[in-house]
């Protein structure tokens, strides 16, 4: 079974006062296998975060249809929801006036799920921010910040974990061991990861697949060893 299969999926943004329409993502189709690292490349404004925000259930796509394990998010939200966790650009989904460890109860807690402190420390101390676990997130850097948003993601047990520009204003250090840690979650740890990103570096370190998308489309798909040999 497909982690994920997306088929003809559409999303068009219509503007409030003018009714303008604009076609954010225009009938992309691809599927991301277990285990692997799947990632969305292009330029600003490709529908990256739109292909992002519909498969983790926060925009209805206007055509088209999402799988995740089997399940359609269409017709069985629930369950289809159920193995993702996503960590979106920006980190807006991180209560900032709370700590890492706060957020990680309050999140697994949203699932149904009780969080041990011992499972939390295990994780916070795998990212190697377990000395940051009782500070307020808005006073931590962005590095510590994008980890406690893994930490969160993580916290919930989610099986396929989507990430939207991870690596977006780290500085070179930061982002090189957050690519290791991506490496190590689906090695080590069995995840799935899509991530969107514009930044060949990441893909070229982590990616076992790319998708390149560009204004809506998506105009190449394929091995990432392959797609190099070509560059
Ligand atoms: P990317 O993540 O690749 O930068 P986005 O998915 O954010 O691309 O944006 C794709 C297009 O959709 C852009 O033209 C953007 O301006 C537009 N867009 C994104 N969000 C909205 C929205 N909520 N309403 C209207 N247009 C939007
Ligand atoms: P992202 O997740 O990529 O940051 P945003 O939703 O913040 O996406 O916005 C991406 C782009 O879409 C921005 O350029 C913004 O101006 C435009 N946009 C966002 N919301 C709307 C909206 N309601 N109407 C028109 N354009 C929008």
């Amino acid at each position: 079974m497909k982690a994920l299969e997306v088929r003809d999926l559409v999303k068009v943004y219509i503007r409030r006062k003018s009714r303008e329409k604009l076609v954010a993502v225009n009938n992309i189709s691809f599927d991301v296998r277990r285990g692997e690292i799947f990632a969305l490349l292009g330029p600003n404004g490709a529908g990256k975060s739109t292909t992002i925000k519909m498969i983790c259930g926060l925009l209805r796509p206007s055509k088209g249809s999402i799988e995740i394990f089997g399940n359609d998010i269409q017709k069985d939200r629930k369950s289809a929801l159920r193995h993702i966790s996503a960590v979106l650009e920006g980190n807006r989904n991180l209560y900032w006036r709370l700590t890492p460890l706060e957020n990680m109860e309050y999140f697994a807690g949203i699932r149904g799920k009780m969080l041990k402190k011992a499972e939390a420390f295990e994780i916070l101390k795998w990212l190697g921010i377990e000395n940051k676990a009782n500070d307020l997130v808005q006073q931590l850097s962005r590095g510590m910040q994008q980890k406690t948003a893994l930490a969160v993601a993580l916290a919930s047990d989610a099986k396929f974990l989507l990430l939207d520009e991870p690596t977006l204003g780290l500085d070179v250090k930061s982002s090189v061991e957050f690519r290791k840690i991506l490496r190590y979650l689906t090695e080590e740890y069995d995840k799935t990861i899509l991530l969107s990103t514009h930044d060949m570096n990441l893909v070229e370190a982590v990616a076992d697949r790319v998708a390149i998308m560009s204004q809506g489309k998506i105009i190449i798909n394929e091995d990432k060893d392959k797609l190099l040999r070509v560059f």
